[in-house]
């Protein structure tokens, strides 16, 4: 007898995800493959086997990527820990030398066979079922929010950045997959998907690139279409031009990483937009889809970053009046152009910095919260938590209503009050 039919508590899995959306929906998929094939995903401490999915985007990053791998092989039933995701990529060894129980398997797509060897089962049948066409998905937000992968890989080459050497050159799902997963996902009940990947502008399939795309899968009968993070060049009057045609299916919100509002710094990280492109692009955004919502990623105490620079990041994002901003404080990621830098920003300016702009989000968040009050808004409902419901609206705003009548995955009109925003 195989150990995949001995009973299915020899085949316990857990994961732990680190890093951006992206590798959520690449352990969705993994999961998806296992628990298709007869194994059950269960806490750390009941695994045989835990997943790692690490990122290595920063230097901070790769700190706790290992230790996640540390405390995966602390877990009580001593489990063979696989790690997998960026840093497995690209820093193979340094992991392994972590533990004997440490496996690396830098190719996700073999994840899944490194796990049942690790489990026992035999490599020519590694399951004892075969995995179904559409094995169940094991992510938060699953039938509400769920997220499809259409490209993956990088090649801009930011100067911070290691995900093009960790991810490797840009790749795209066919047209044709993206259509049918999005409309086997509506045809399901699945209320939003997000389209997915790592340089989402540089979707392209033949002659269709992302707008054309955007257009051809809002027409594919699901209710909300929303894009993860794109590129400011990638902002296109055509893209907009889909975005304000299909606004009863796309979602009026872009998250548009800015990095930094100095030219001086975008020029050093490698960006390739000035200041004024970024707030020009903005501005037809704007235009183009009314109520638009833009939130970013701005980084603090990047090498040689001066006081005036910052000033300029603060003022931009002011300026351009997002609606959240996600703070990341630079730490150097060895084998990347800016970690060579010596001009660095010492740690006290640079959590300073940091500071200051998270203050600055707080007050963007909640004007563009307040400037909604009294407004009809469409919430999709991801959770109850007991006499609450949590959502989202159509332009990312968390919020929070009375749960009486209402079940995770509906959408409902309601009249934004105060104390119904904040973090979900
Ligand atoms: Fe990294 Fe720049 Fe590519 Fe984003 S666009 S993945 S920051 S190289």
């Amino acid at each position: 007898m195989s150990a995949a039919t001995s009973g299915a508590h020899n085949l316990a899995v857990a994961f732990k995800t680190l890093g951006c959306k992206v590798n959520r929906v690449e352990s969705d998929s993994m999961a998806a493959e296992l628990l298709g094939r007869g194994c059950r995903m269960v806490q750390e401490d009941e695994a045989a086997v835990i997943v790692v999915n690490t990122c290595t985007v920063t230097g901070e990053a790769d700190a706790k990527a290992r230790k996640a791998v540390r405390h995966a092989l602390k877990a009580a039933g001593e489990p063979v820990v696989v790690v997998t995701g960026c840093l497995a990529a690209i820093d193979a060894e340094a992991l392994r030398a972590l533990g004997e129980r440490v496996l690396v398997e830098a190719d996700k797509e073999a994840v899944a066979v490194r796990v049942a060897t690790a489990l026992g089962l035999a490599a020519a049948d590694p399951f004892a079922t075969p995995a179904p066409a559409r094995a169940p998905r094991t992510g938060e937000g699953f039938r509400v929010r769920v997220p499809v992968k259409i490209q993956d890989g990088c090649d801009n080459f930011c100067t911070y950045c290691i995900v093009p050497y960790a991810r490797g050159l840009p790749r795209s799902m066919p047209v044709a997959d993206v259509i049918a997963e999005v409309a086997a996902l509506a045809a399901e009940g699945v209320c939003e998907v997000v389209l997915t990947g790592i340089n989402l502008g540089r979707y392209s399939d033949g002659d269709m690139g992302l707008p054309g795309l955007v257009g051809a899968v809002a027409q594919t009968g699901i209710s909300r279409l929303r894009l993860s993070s794109i590129e400011p060049p990638d902002v296109t009057d055509e893209l907009l031009a889909v975005m304000a045609k299909h606004g009863d299916v796309v979602c009026p919100h872009l998250h548009v990483p800015l990095q930094n509002g100095s030219d001086a710094v975008l020029e050093a990280m490698g960006r390739r937009y000035t200041a004024a492109q970024y707030v020009e692009r903005i501005e037809a955004a704007r235009s183009a889809v009314p109520g638009l919502a833009v939130t970013t990623d701005v980084i603090a105490g990047f090498p040689g970053e001066t006081d005036d620079d910052h000033a300029a990041t603060h003022a931009l994002c002011e300026r351009v009046g997002f609606s959240r901003l996600h703070v990341f404080r630079y730490s150097p990621r060895e084998g990347t152009v800016a970690a060579a830098r010596t001009a660095r920003v010492v740690p006290e300016v640079k959590a300073e910095r940091a500071r200051t702009l998270r203050a600055l989000d707080t007050r963007l968040r909640e004007a563009f919260a307040g400037a909604l009050l009294g407004c009809a808004v469409e919430v999709l409902v991801e959770r109850i938590d007991g006499e609450e419901a949590a959502g989202t609206t159509l332009e990312y705003l968390d919020v929070r209503l009375p749960a009486a009548g209402l079940v995770a995955g509906q959408t409902v009109v309601v009249t934004l009050g105060e104390g119904m925003t904040g973090a979900c």
